[in-house]
């Protein structure tokens, strides 16, 4: 057994490993238990489509999206955790999609 830790040095180690928790905090976004995902262009927030998930991976028993379709061009989208959307580059300006609800 190694010596007895101070609480000072327990403390400082919680502190480290929260912070590394944190760094690694992401907001994917959950698939709904429907599997039907829709986005709102930010450029044009009136318009609800409903776009194909690529990929999806599973966290905590729940789906989340990682990838989708772009739908204007039909790329993949990785999830930007900046902006906390997924963002298209590949056709002309860039496109910025948040998830929206259902409904
Ligand atoms: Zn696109």
């Amino acid at each position: 057994m190694g010596r007895r830790q101070t609480m000072m040095e327990k403390y400082k180690q919680q502190m480290k490993a929260y912070r590394k928790k944190r760094m690694k905090l992401d907001n994917t976004p959950f698939l709904p238990p429907d599997g039907n995902v829709y986005v709102m262009d930010s450029l044009d927030p009136t318009k609800k489509i409903k776009v194909e998930v690529l990929k999806k991976r599973t966290k905590q028993h729940r789906d989340i999206v990682e990838s989708l379709a772009c739908p204007v061009c039909g790329s993949a989208m990785e999830w930007n955790r900046a902006w906390e959307a997924f963002i298209c580059v590949k056709h002309g300006k860039k496109a910025i999609y948040e998830i929206v609800n259902e409904g």
